[in-house]
Order: structure tokens, then C-alpha cells, then sequence
């Protein structure tokens, strides 16, 4: 079980490996461009002969990156569907290019249509982006909150999305806080148990490849999406190693998203408090 962060990858993607390091990540996760803008600009080899190399010497666990914030596979206008389309078929190539695991997003918002009304157009999206962008990166839905209408905040409904893409390069990405937000109880272990039963009855753990591992502001079943420092929030400390002691989780990298004590991202304290819990249950 790797244990990092999201970094900034600004001034070069081969940048977020010192600072990775700086806060003693294990693995990153990164948006190689802005994630409020559509601009893309393929990386030049160089940059990325100078990331593996960082990667390499540094012994960092697994990459990946996060899709753009902008990306709306569900959305019925037709050209911010293309535009989210063509950003994620860019993100691909690059993971293949670079050798990074994988590409994470957010299903995002149905806007009141309803998901039976968005599922072939989803899948559809979701089957040309793998078809524009071959190789082994896989490309994984983020479970939400659930707040406006965003799809896949139980399980039983990215469960279904799965299943109509029907790809084995399609997978998961276990936010703590989105599941908490969506009713999932993730401060005990009793909680987490029964939790992941009903993940691996509607996903299969098998599709599991990352976790964002944050606390919560927000009370749990409230939708509301809102990342907490570990320990400050509503899972709490105990909560974490209750995850961190599920089978499912064993073998997943996992990736902080949180304020940050300084009010600056993922932080050195966040990364020790982690790699404390984690020796907790492992013991
Ligand atoms: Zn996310
Ligand atoms: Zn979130």
C-alpha cells in the first residue's frame, strides 16, 4: 500500500517528483495541465524522459493523473461533451506516452435528466476515448458526493455505468469523503466492512486502483463535498485504519486531497499521520 498525494505539477510534470518528496509521498497523483482550462499541450520528451528518471531514482509508487475538472460526459451540450471527449483521449495518450498507470475523473452531473436518460451516451463517450487512446493506461470513474446531480454516488449506480462499458480497462477511483458525503459509513470498521461488500457486490474490488484519502467536513449522508485534514474531520483517525485494514485496500495506492494544515494541499503532517494509521493496522 503506497501512501501519497496529489502535487502540483507546475514548471513540468518531472517538477512534482521533488515535491512529492518533500512531504514523503510515496506515489503522485497529478493534473499535467490546468485543470480549469481546456489548453492541452502534448509533453515533449524531454520532460519526460526527466520524470521517469525522477521516478526512477526516487522509487515512487504508482502515477496518475486526474482529468480536468471541465469534463462532462453526461452533459447534453454536444460541445463541452466533444471537449471532454477529446481531453481525456489527450490524458490517455500521455499516460501510455509516460507509463503512468492510469486516468482518473469525475462522472460529473446529469443535470436533472436522470442517469437512465445519460447512460448510452456516457458509455458511448467513455468507449470512443478508449478506442482513440489504446495501449494500457486504464481510465477510471471517481465515485461522488452525490451533491447536483453528479452520477455514481452509490455504488449500485457506477456499478451499472461499469457494467454497460463493459471494458477491462475500466476502473475505480474510492474517494473516502465522496462516500462518507454519499451514506457510506467509513469511521468504523464494522462500517467499512459492510461497505465494501456492497463495493464489491455492485463493482468487484478487482476494479479498485485508487483512493483519494480524505477526511470529512461534512456529515456523513450530507452530499456535500468537502475534504477534511485526516484526523479533523468526521471518519477521524480510527476511521482510517478501519480502511486501511480492509483487504480491499491492501494493494491500492492511496492519494491525499486534503486543505493541507497550512491551508496549502497535501502536507509533510497529513503524510505522517497516514503513514502512522498505516502501521497501526498493519500491526
Ligand atoms: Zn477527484
Ligand atoms: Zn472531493
Amino acid at each position: 500500500m503506497h501512501l501519497g498525494a496529489h502535487v502540483s505539477a507546475s514548471g513540468g510534470i518531472e517538477k512534482a517528483v521533488g515535491r512529492a518528496l518533500e512531504i514523503g509521498a510515496e506515489a503522485m497523483q497529478i493534473f499535467p495541465s490546468s485543470p480549469r482550462m481546456w489548453r492541452f499541450k502534448m509533453t515533449p520528451d524531454a520532460n519526460i524522459a526527466r520524470f521517469q528518471a525522477a521516478v526512477a531514482e526516487a522509487n515512487m509508487g504508482p502515477t496518475v493523473f486526474h482529468g480536468i475538472y471541465l469534463c462532462a460526459l453526461a452533459s447534453e451540450d454536444e460541445a463541452l461533451l466533444a471537449r471532454s471527449i477529446e481531453s481525456l483521449t489527450n490524458y490517455l495518450k500521455l499516460a501510455e506516452a509516460i507509463q503512468v498507470e492510469g486516468v482518473l475523473f469525475h462522472p460529473a452531473s446529469h443535470k436533472g435528466r436522470g442517469y437512465e436518460t445519460v447512460e448510452k451516451q456516457f458509455v458511448d463517450a467513455v468507449h470512443q476515448i478508449l478506442e482513440d487512446a489504446p495501449g494500457t493506461p486504464w481510465l477510471a470513474l471517481e465515485n461522488s458526493a452525490g451533491m447536483g446531480d453528479h452520477l455514481g454516488s452509490k455504488f449500485e449506480e457506477l456499478g451499472r455505468l461499469i457494467k454497460a462499458i463493459d471494458s477491462p480497462r475500466i476502473k475505480v477511483c474510492f474517494d473516502t469523503q465522496h462516500a462518507w458525503a454519499a451514506g457510506y459509513d467509513m469511521s468504523t470498521a464494522d462500517g467499512v466492512a459492510a461497505a465494501m461488500d456492497e463495493f464489491d457486490r455492485e463493482i468487484g474490488v478487482d476494479r479498485l486502483k485508487a483512493v483519494h484519502c480524505n477526511d470529512s467536513k461534512t456529515a456523513m449522508g450530507s452530499s456535500v463535498d468537502r475534504h477534511e485534514n485526516i484526523g479533523e474531520g468526521e471518519i477521524g483517525v480510527d476511521g482510517f485504519e478501519a480502511i486501511m485494514s480492509h483487504p480491499a485496500f491492501a494493494d491500492v495506492p492511496f492519494y491525499l486531497e486534503v486543505p493541507g494544515f497550512e491551508k496549502g494541499g497535501p502536507d509533510k503532517k497529513n503524510m505522517d499521520l497516514i503513514k502512522t494509521i498505516r502501521e497501526r493496522a498493519q500491526s
